[in-house]
């Protein structure tokens, strides 16, 4: 149906909009068919305008074949008008709620129902987190040819789907009530949904550069990784790497082993204060590493792949564009764990603690009651895991978090038999 454009859907927005994008984004990763209408360009968008009594300030618009209207709707008034979650019960006690449709969360869900657990999964976007928006993974194992995001994300929740997990989506967690058991998740709606263990796989969003069509070129022209893998897209030309702390240091040190010239981007005056000594001595001896400090990309453009770039240095203003088709962004990233408002320990960058990670003063703060100290991919609340991106010291790969995903099953059925 989406290859053939046949849809019960229609958009009706502009491909310069961030809200049109957003509310095509949703329903594509959603695997929802839709009609995407221009406002500047197609034909008959008038008519349509006229007959549903909107205007183009009510932008992007989306109507349903039962001629509900949306304007400018939230995910979550998409998921409802579209009855993406009517089959969920939201007051049966689950054995399990999963926080998150990423691969972490979706492997949890697949090991957890198929043995036997009754799952619901709470995502609040479309599955597939951040390998969703990946537009190849090449080394997550048995996909020798590699494997786009969206499509590892859509069988993994074919297979959750099938061994009777439930996915609630466009609703995010809230809140997690952590006071007393069993626990309950709080969603978007004011909902509670009550669970006899949680499993948070809320992963974490890499700090993005604050340019309005960045969507366009990531996985094309734009990296969040050098591995072996992003050098060879790049070997002989010109590349940046953006940001001031060691994985930027690292990622500079790596490229320049490769690429024609690294040219590394830098907000602050320099990299002393954020990082390694020996890192920056390394980029100080390479010839292929350039320095800007003070400066900043403030444009991206190209056709389908990234082609060039502009650059602003803070101090004198000027701005420079430059034919460079390569950009990682290396400027960390932010756990997603804002909402859990000091339910779990967490680490001075806000990732969650877990089992051996916890100190016993984390373990006392958290008034941990029983004897046993906490599993592996425990937090400092009994049946409560977190697995993935979102805990602290976890690899920040597919397959780290799909392994974690079902180590942390083993540990659900021990605590649901305690
Ligand atoms: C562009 C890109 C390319 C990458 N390429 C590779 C690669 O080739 N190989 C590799 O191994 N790794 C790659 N990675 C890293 C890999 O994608 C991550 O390590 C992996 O996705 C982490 O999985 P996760 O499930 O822990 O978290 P995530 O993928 O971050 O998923 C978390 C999910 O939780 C949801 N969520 C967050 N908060 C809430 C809430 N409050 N309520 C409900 N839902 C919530 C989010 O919407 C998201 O769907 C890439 C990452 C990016 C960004």
């Amino acid at each position: 149906m989406i290859s053939r454009r046949i849809s019960d859907v229609v958009v009706l927005g502009s491909p310069h909009c961030k809200g049109t994008l957003r509310v095509r984004e949703f329903l594509t990763r959603n695997g929802h068919p839709h009609t995407m209408l221009d406002l500047d360009r197609d034909a008959g968008v008038q008519e349509l305008l006229d007959r549903f009594h909107v205007t183009a300030a009510d932008i992007p618009v989306v109507i349903t074949c039962s001629e509900v209207v949306l304007r400018n709707p939230t995910n979550q008034q998409i998921a409802d008008a579209l009855g993406f979650n009517d089959a969920i019960d939201q007051t049966q006690v689950r054995d399990l709620v999963i926080v998150g449709a990423g691969p972490a969360g979706l492997a949890a869900a697949v090991y957890g129902a198929s043995e036997g657990l009754d799952v619901l999964v709470v995502e609040s976007t479309a599955p597939g987190g951040q390998a969703g928006s990946s537009s190849r993974i090449e080394n997550y194992l048995g996909f020798p040819t590699g494997i786009g995001g969206l499509e590892l994300a859509s069988r993994a929740t074919s297979q959750a789907q099938k061994f009777g997990a439930q996915l609630m989506i466009g609703t995010g967690a809230n809140r997690l009530a952590c006071g007393r058991t069993p626990y309950a998740l709080e969603i978007g709606d004011g909902h509670r949904l009550p669970a006899r263990a949680v499993i948070i796989a809320s992963g974490a969003e890499y700090r993005r550069l604050q340019i309005d069509n960045l969507s366009r070129f990531e996985g094309a022209g734009v990296y969040y990784a050098a591995t072996f893998m992003e050098a060879q897209l790049c070997t002989g030309e010109e590349v940046v790497v953006v940001g001031a702390g060691n994985s930027a240091g690292q990622a500079a040190v790596f490229l320049a082993q490769t690429a024609r010239r690294v040219h590394m981007v830098i907000r602050s005056a320099g990299l002393a204060d954020t990082m390694s000594r020996y890192l920056i001595r390394r980029i100080e001896d390479h010839p292929a590493i350039v320095r800007h400090p003070h400066t900043e990309i403030v444009s991206l453009e190209g056709n389908g792949h990234l082609e060039r770039m502009r650059w602003r240095d803070n101090q004198s203003g000027q701005v420079e564009t430059h034919g460079i088709r390569h950009v990682f962004t290396m400027t960390g990233a932010v756990p997603s764990t804002h909402w859990l408002e000091g339910c779990v320990a967490l680490d001075d960058k806000g990732f969650i603690k877990t089992g051996p990670d916890l100190l016993p003063e984390d373990l006392a703060a958290a008034r941990w009651p029983l004897a046993r100290p906490p599993h592996l991919l425990e937090t400092s609340r009994p049946g409560v895991f977190a697995i993935g991106d979102v805990r602290a010291g976890s690899l920040k790969r597919v397959a780290s978090a799909v392994g974690e995903g079902s180590i942390a099953i083993a540990a659900v059925h021990q605590v649901l038999h305690e």
